[in-house]
C-alpha cells in the first residue's frame, strides 16, 4: 500500500487545570453557528465538560465518531481516587446517550478541530492552559475514504424520515435553486 504524509493534529486535555468554566462549549458553539457566531448554545458543542461536582470531576471531552452500536458493558475507571462513570471517557455521539448530538435534529456532532483555523477556538479560550495544541507530519499507509460526514447525516436522516422523503425534500431544495 503507498504510504502518504499525514498532518497529525492533537488537542492534549489536562484534566488538572479544568475549572468547569465551559467557555470552550460557548466558543465551539459559535464558531460552529451558521451563519458563525450569530448564535451559541453549548448544546451544539463538540467539546462537552463531563461533570460530577460531588466526585470534583471536571473532564473536558471532544466529539468523535458516530457509531449506531451501543456498547455491550459499561467499565468504571478509579484515577487518583475519583471514580469516573461509565461512559465519562467516551467520544462517541452513540444511541446511549444524547451527548455529541446536534439538539434539534439529533444528528451526530464531531469535532474537525476548527479546520481552516491556526488552532482549535476551544484552545484559544481555554484561558487556564487545560488544552494545548499540536501538530505533527507522519507518514502513514493510504487509507480507503471513509463514509464522509454528509453521508452519515443523510443516513440518519433517510433512517428518521424515511429515504423518498428526503430524496424529494432534496429535490425540491434543488429546484429552488
Ligand atoms: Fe475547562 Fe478550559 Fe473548557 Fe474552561 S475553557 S471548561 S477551563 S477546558
Amino acid at each position: 500500500m503507498a504510504k502518504i504524509k499525514k498532518k497529525i493534529r492533537t488537542i492534549t486535555v489536562n484534566a488538572d487545570k479544568c475549572n468547569g468554566c465551559r467557555t470552550c462549549e460557548v466558543m465551539c458553539s459559535a464558531f460552529h453557528a451558521v451563519p458563525p457566531y450569530s448564535s451559541n448554545n453549548p448544546g451544539r458543542s463538540r467539546i462537552q465538560i463531563i461533570t460530577d461536582r460531588l466526585e470534583d470531576i471536571w473532564l473536558p471531552v471532544f466529539a468523535g465518531e458516530y457509531t449506531e452500536a451501543e456498547c455491550m458493558g459499561r467499565n468504571k475507571y478509579i484515577i487518583d481516587g475519583k471514580e469516573y462513570r461509565e461512559c465519562d471517557s467516551c467520544r462517541a455521539s452513540c444511541p446511549a446517550r444524547d451527548l455529541f448530538k446536534e439538539p434539534d435534529s439529533g444528528l451526530p456532532l464531531k469535532c474537525d478541530m476548527c479546520d481552516g483555523e491556526d488552532e482549535p477556538i476551544c484552545v484559544k479560550w481555554c484561558l487556564v492552559d487545560a488544552l494545548s495544541y499540536e501538530e505533527r507530519e507522519e507518514e502513514v499507509e493510504e487509507e480507503k475514504p471513509n463514509m464522509t460526514q454528509m453521508e452519515i447525516g443523510l443516513e440518519q436522516f433517510a433512517k428518521k424520515h424515511g429515504l423518498q422523503n428526503v430524496v424529494d425534500t432534496v429535490a425540491r431544495m434543488a429546484k429552488k435553486g
